[in-house]
Parts: structure tokens; C-alpha cells; sequence
């Protein structure tokens, strides 16, 4: 099949989210219960009352800062204490019944292997039950028993990181604001003829279920089967990429008994069953490449381009560093039955929220400040989601998940809680052992197959077009310092002699993005001597559109936006420029007004010429920079000498006055 044909079938399966009606929320019931929280099995927000428990938990500070053992002691005290009031209370005759307030209810897990002549409904409703976790949602200072905590700890700690599971899909889970695309069964009968060819793979994937359960076989066959049987379509795909494939974060650590974040974060590896990305290419190497692919914006030079300039940074591949399977899309975690499903949850969620971290930062306006400092690209842009798949032998579920803000009933602001929440709704989950659930898998992973290679691939192509051309700006305003360098420079002669060629890069260029920091030093080096190509790269390739291009107006030299003190990042044009000042270096509107006022006054003197050209205001006084003459070892490069700010094209402008 050519990959064309293969992108038309793709379209042909795709289908439309069905829009929301009335019918498909949840009716809420009539709320019996006296106490409710929060929790993955509440079905719908309406379901809690008014007067959310949450708000008599206020955060104690009894949870925080004390180990494990002092919490276990303090926890007996408060028991023998409790007890003493009751015997008081019984001996006065003051005791009345006892009111029960809440009761939690710890699911077993479940042996598959001694099925003690459970049914396979009794055992898929058992697993759904334990598959959920804790029954209420992290509290920021509730004092639980040690026992609840060791069961539900790592629940609660990824609540702390914003990740929430919700094993009832509702619509009203979904900001308003915020377009969720779901894979559906409606509207396709799986006994219609065009479903054969799905029917028969469902036979495949069916007959290898049942034979991994007869033979009570390892974790290993059942996700060497998940491979073949259900994501073959997705890693014979070309515009995808399917593999087993670490993934990078920083991260904090769990406290063990509030379950809040604390101490130093942390650089973090972790390497899921299976990631779900898109592919990148080398146009050049293979110039036959159909444009629909549209190969240019996902050229490996160029994203590994972006990735290191230090004004650009942008990951593309969870694997820092690399840029061989980009903005992922789904995750895939397997357990055999001696392993836990609910880790395979956990570990399924907390990949998708670093993926959708990734989505995010990519659908912000470019730059290298953090995500949320930049504003989306437009008013679709915060429409990204991400599918987690996890499968415990022959149960599998399908959760898709998204990202916002932290509201205020989540403890929004609360120390030790993260700024964003992952909420990820289970859409489907079934247990394997008919045709039918064989079947339904394969059409849910099939239209998320489609999905991916369409909806999501474009949102990607499309966000990427700003960092690309962002890209270049930076690339290009590299090059025009190195020009106004070499022209003042009385040894360029001399370099020019030796017979090598070399690339010259200005210092500034050998620093990299900020995320390179956390790798080691030769990791480092490494990426370093990269950054050097791809700078000799980006001067080839783009010199010609350079040599006329004026788009940079402004540099800014403030603060982190040019730690080596240049040659400063480049802006178009004078609203970019006071936008700037406001959103990363929080200028006041006084001092935009004053901008406003100075931009008008050059704009004046532009227009006299005459009058002595007023290029270059006051110099930034965050620091005179010294001759800057530092040699890096790399081969390719070469010292730099001082130069004014003023040079090239661009001007500079103090911002730091009131
Ligand atoms: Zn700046």
C-alpha cells in the first residue's frame, strides 16, 4: 500500500466527536450521603454538595515536616487520647450513637491465578474496583492512618502533581473553554461486513489472549502480543513513531506522610512499554518524500535546531537530546498478573502529563521563557490531549487526558501542590476474553490511530510554523553580531589563512537552552558541538534571506535575555518589543509609557534626517560587559571581541529606569 492510500484510509475511519447532548451527561441521582469528597468514582461535579467536607479540612500543619515514624507515634497519641474521651463520655453517660461520617473502602487486589471459582464478570468487575485507587482525592493536611497512606500514598502523591484519575468520563470534567476529542463505538455495528478485516485482526489479538491466560504466561508475552496484535497498524505507520523510548522531567519528591511535593526537584528517567509519536525526517537525505507529509516542518535538523539555541529550547522529544519521536500522543503500560494495574495507571498517567507539558509548551508563543509565562499561539491552541493506555493481562483501559489550571476547590496555591492538573477520564475498559471486546479495543485504537496521524499531527505541524520562524530570527541575529564582529576584527585576516575551514560562532551561541543543564558534562560537550553545526547550518541556509531581512528592531539585554550581555534577544518591531517588557521583565505601565513616549521621539528623528540619527539610546546599566574574549575548545570556534549593541541592524534601549 503506498502512503497515500494508507492517509486516505486513515481519513475514511476517522470520525467526528459526536456533539454533546443533554442525553449523554450523567443524570446526577438525588445525593443521599451526608459527607462526599471528591473522588475518581463521583460521576458528575453536581454530585457534591455545597458544603464540600473540603472546607472543614483546613491544611493542618500536624502532616507536614515530620517523618514517618514521629507521624506514626503522634497518630497513637491522638487515638489513645480519643479513647480516653469516649470511656470519659460513657462513664458521664454523655455518649450518644455514634455517627458515621465517611467510610472508605480498600478494594483487594486481585489474584488472577487463584481464581477460587470466580466467575470472569466477578473478576472484571473486581479489577475495575481496584483499579481505581484511593476513594477520595488528596487533602493537603488531613491526618490519615499510616495504613491508608502506605495504600494510597502514591495515589495522593501524583494528586499533589496535578494528576487526577476519573474512572466515570463526564463531559462536565472537561473545561468548557477546552475541545476534547474522544474515539466512540456509536454509529459502527461490529458484525457489518465493513468491519471484517477488523474482525479477523480482533480474532488474532483473541485467540493470543486467551492462550497467555490458559498458560498463565509472563508480563513479557502479553506486551509482545499488545505489539503485534494491537498497534501494528500504528508502527507500520510512516508519519508515526512507535517504540519503547525514555522519557525526561524534573521533578519533586513525595513527602511520605502528607503526600505533598517538597525538597530539591529532580532530574527523572523513565522509560514507559510503549510512546506514541510522530516521526521526524531528513528531506534532504530523501528528497522523494510525498509533500503531504509535509516533512519540512518536522526535519530533524531543524528541530534539533530549536531545541538547543538558548532563546528557543524547545523539546520535541521526550528523550532530551534527542529528536527521533516527537510530541507523543499516547502511552502504553502493561503489567502481567504478578504486577499491580494501578501502577501501571500511575506510570501511564505520569508519562501523559509530561506529554501533555510538551504540547503545551509547543501550542505558547516561542520562546524560552517558562510556558506560562507565554500566551497560546491562538484560541484553539490549549486544545491538546493525550491518550494513557494500560493493560493487566487481559484487561485494558483507555483513559485520555488534558491539561488546565489548578482551580480553587483543587487547593490552588497551596504549597507543595502543583500549579496544573492532568485530569485523565477512563473512556473504555473491558476484559479481553470475547471477540467483541476484541473488537471494540481494536476500533477505539484504530480511530486514535487517526486521529493522531491527522488532528494531532497537524496541531503539531501547525504550532511548530511560530518556532520555526522564531528559530531562524534567533539563528539570524547570531549571525549579524558574528558580521559586525568580524568586520571590526583585525585578526580575521589571520583566521582566514589557516586552511581548515571553520565555523565561526559568537560566544553567546555556545551557551545552550536551559534544560541542557541537567545532563551530564559530556552529554553536554556533545550537544555543545552540535549547536555549532547547526549554527554553520541555519548561516547556510538561511544567508541569502538574511542579507536583506531588517526584521530585527530591537534587542533586549535585560536580565536573562542576554546572559552572556549579547548579542541580546531579538524582537520585530516596536510592539513586540513593549509586550516583551511587560510579560518577561513585568516593566510597569509607566515605564511602557515612557518606551511609548522614547519610540516616538526616534520615530521623529527618522523622519528629519538632518538631525544627528539618535540609533542608539542610553546603554543598559545591568552591567557594563568587559571585552568578552573567552575560547571555547571546540575547534570549530573562535574568541570574540567587544563590539557596541548598536551594531548590525538592531538597537538597544534601557528599561530599567522609572
Ligand atoms: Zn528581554
Amino acid at each position: 500500500m503506498s502512503k497515500s492510500e494508507k492517509f486516505s484510509e486513515a481519513v475514511l475511519v476517522l470520525r467526528l466527536r459526536p456533539a454533546q447532548t443533554e442525553a449523554e451527561e450523567v443524570e446526577p441521582e438525588p445525593w443521599k450521603g451526608t459527607v462526599h469528597l471528591d473522588g475518581p468514582m463521583v460521576p458528575h461535579p453536581s454530585f457534591l454538595r455545597e458544603d464540600d467536607s473540603s472546607k472543614n479540612h483546613a491544611p493542618s500543619n500536624r502532616t507536614t515536616g515530620i517523618t514517618k515514624e514521629e507521624y506514626r507515634a503522634q497518630w497513637k497519641d491522638k487515638r489513645a487520647e480519643l479513647y480516653q474521651e469516649i470511656r470519659a463520655l460513657k462513664k458521664t453517660r454523655e455518649l450518644g450513637s455514634p455517627e458515621i461520617l465517611a467510610v472508605d473502602v480498600a478494594w483487594p487486589p486481585v489474584d488472577m491465578i487463584q481464581r477460587n471459582g470466580r466467575t470472569d464478570d466477578d473478576l472484571e468487575v473486581a479489577l475495575e474496583k481496584y483499579y481505581v485507587g484511593a476513594q477520595h482525592y488528596l487533602i493537603p493536611g488531613e491526618e490519615t492512618p499510616i495504613s491508608m497512606i502506605e495504600r494510597y500514598g502514591a495515589d495522593w502523591g501524583l494528586n499533589a502533581r496535578g494528576i487526577y484519575y476519573r474512572h466515570i468520563y463526564s463531559p462536565a470534567y472537561v473545561t468548557p473553554c477546552h475541545n476534547l476529542w474522544l474515539p466512540s463505538l456509536h454509529g459502527t455495528h461490529w458484525s457489518h461486513i465493513s468491519e471484517d478485516g477488523r474482525r479477523a485482526r480482533a480474532e488474532k489479538f483473541l485467540k493470543h489472549s486467551l492462550d497467555n491466560e490458559r498458560f498463565k504466561k509472563s508480563e513479557y508475552a502479553w506486551e509482545a502480543d499488545a505489539w503485534q496484535d494491537v498497534f501494528g497498524l500504528l508502527r507500520e505507520d510512516p508519519a508515526l513513531a512507535v517504540d519503547k523510548h525514555e522519557y525526561n522531567t524534573i521533578k519533586q519528591n513525595r513527602s511520605y506522610v502528607s503526600c505533598l511535593l517538597e525538597g530539591q526537584p529532580k532530574f527523572v528517567r523513565r522509560i514507559p512499554d510503549a510512546t506514541f509519536g510522530l516521526a521526524t525526517f531528513k528531506p534532504a537525505d530523501y528528497p522523494d518524500y510525498p509533500d503531504s507529509m509535509d516533512v519540512w516542518s518536522l526535519d530533524r535538523d531543524r528541530l534539533e535546531s530549536l531545541l538547543l539555541h538558548r532563546q528557543c529550547g524547545l523539546i520535541s522529544d521526550p528523550h532530551w537530546g534527542d529528536v527521533d519521536l516527537v510530541f507523543p500522543f499516547a502511552v502504553y503500560e502493561a503489567k502481567g498478573w504478578s504486577g499491580d494495574p494501578r501502577e501501571a495507571r500511575r506510570q501511564a498517567c505520569s508519562a501523559g502529563a509530561v506529554y501533555l507539558d510538551m504540547l503545551d509548551n509547543l501550542a505558547r508563543k516561542p520562546g524560552a521563557s517558562p510556558a506560562s509565562e507565554r500566551p497560546y499561539q491562538t484560541a484553539q491552541s490549549c486544545n491538546n490531549q493525550v491518550f494513557a493506555l494500560t493493560s493487566f493481562g487481559a484487561h485494558w483501559h483507555v483513559l485520555v487526558g488534558y491539561k488546565r489550571q489548578r482551580l480553587e476547590n483543587e487547593y490552588a496555591g497551596h504549597e507543595g501542590l502543583s500549579k496544573s492538573v492532568y485530569v485523565f477520564q477512563r473512556i473504555w475498559s473491558g476484559r479481553v476474553v470475547t471477540k467483541r471486546k476484541a473488537w471494540e479495543l481494536l476500533s477505539l485504537v484504530d480511530q486514535i490511530h487517526s486521529w493522531g496521524v491527522t488532528e494531532h499531527r497537524d496541531f503539531v505541524i501547525q504550532h511548530l510554523k511560530a518556532w520555526h520562524a522564531f528559530g531562524k530570527l534567533c539563528y539570524a541575529n547570531d549571525f549579524q553580531y558574528l558580521e559586525g564582529q568580524l568586520s571590526s576584527d583585525p585578526f580575521k585576516e589571520h583566521r582566514e589563512e589557516h586552511g581548515e575551514p571553520r565555523i565561526l560562532v559568537p560566544v553567546a551561541s555556545l551557551q545552550l537552552a536551559a534544560w541542557v543543564k541537567n545532563l551530564t558534562t559530556d552529554a553536554r560537550d556533545k550537544l555543545r558541538d552540535k549547536a555549532v553545526f547547526h549554527f554553520g547550518e541555519a548561516r547556510r541556509r538561511d544567508a541569502d534571506a538574511n542579507k536583506d531581512d531588517r526584521s530585527i528592531e530591537w534587542r533586549c539585554i535585560q536580565g536573562d535575555c542576554s546572559p552572556a550581555k549579547r548579542p541580546g534577544f531579538p524582537l520585530k518591531g516596536n510592539e513586540e518589543f513593549l509586550t516583551h517588557c511587560r510579560r518577561v521583565h513585568g516593566c510597569s505601565d509607566k515605564v511602557i509609557a515612557n518606551l511609548r513616549h522614547a519610540f516616538n521621539e526616534l520615530k521623529d528623528l527618522d523622519e528629519r534626517p538632518n538631525e544627528p540619527n539618535m540609533r542608539q539610546m542610553k546603554r543598559s546599566n545591568c552591567g557594563e560587559p568587559g571585552p568578552s574574549t573567552k575560547r571555547h575548545k571546540s575547534r570549530h570556534s573562535t574568541a570574540q571581541g567587544e563590539s557596541d549593541l548598536g551594531k548590525g541592524k538592531a538597537r538597544a534601549i534601557d528599561l530599567t529606569d522609572d
